[in-house]
């Protein structure tokens, strides 16, 4: 078998390397344990699922336990070895995700919120040019009296035919990647119920 000389340098290395640590008497065994509990001391594990496409992997976000709600405190964020879908495995997007809350800034070396995040809704008035930041309540209300407004406005009971349809053509609904089977059965029928015949989502997980 021809060998390359980088195979070599590897192959050597790497058993140098192992008869050192032997010869220094280190039981790498309970060395790879003792590093496992340095390196989850004071630190949540908390499962998730990533954001960003209809794959739907499982991740697991690890936090910095007590570590202020309003600022810094994500450590990494890992594919979920427990989740069915991608066990263990994340893309680079996935991987990327505690970027969404929190970036490194290279200037003052700290780890900091992300400044690009919005993190309260926000409200552009038709017409406007301009967002307003406005609580849940008031969101979730002004979306409620659209809705209602736009299906008693545009709903059909027959078509021009004359045959029962029971329609809304002017509303539509979009999922996204974090719903799973069961919530977009839900929300299909609901959007069924509305009448409503637009209905997509990203997720077929
Ligand atoms: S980790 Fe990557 S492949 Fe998996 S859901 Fe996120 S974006 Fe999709």
């Amino acid at each position: 078998m021809k060998v390359t000389r980088r195979q070599f340098l590897k192959v050597t290395g790497a058993t140098v390397a192992s008869f050192a640590v032997v010869e220094l008497g280190f039981d790498m065994t309970a060395t790879a344990s003792g590093l496992k509990g340095v390196r989850t001391q004071g630190v949540k594990p908390v499962p998730t699922i990533c954001p960003y496409c209809g794959a739907g992997c499982g991740l697991v976000v690890y936090a910095k336990e007590g570590a202020p709600a309003d600022g810094p405190q994500l450590l990494s964020v890992q594919g979920d070895p427990d989740n069915p879908i991608n066990r263990g495995g994340a893309c680079s997007k996935g991987s990327a995700m505690m970027n969404l809350r929190e970036i490194y800034n290279p200037e003052t070396g700290e780890q900091e919120i992300n400044p690009e995040r919005i993190w309260k809704p926000r409200y552009r008035a038709p017409g406007s040019d301009k967002w307003v930041e406005k609580d849940w309540d008031w969101m979730l209300d002004r979306i409620a009296e659209r809705f209602k407004e736009t299906r008693d406005k545009y709903f059909e009971h027959k078509d021009e035919n004359g045959i029962i349809v029971n329609r809304c053509e002017a509303l539509a609904s979009m999922g996204g990647a974090a719903l799973d089977n069961e919530e977009l059965h839900l929300i299909a029928k609901m959007n069924r119920a509305l009448g409503m015949t637009f209905v997509e989502n990203q997720a077929r997980i």
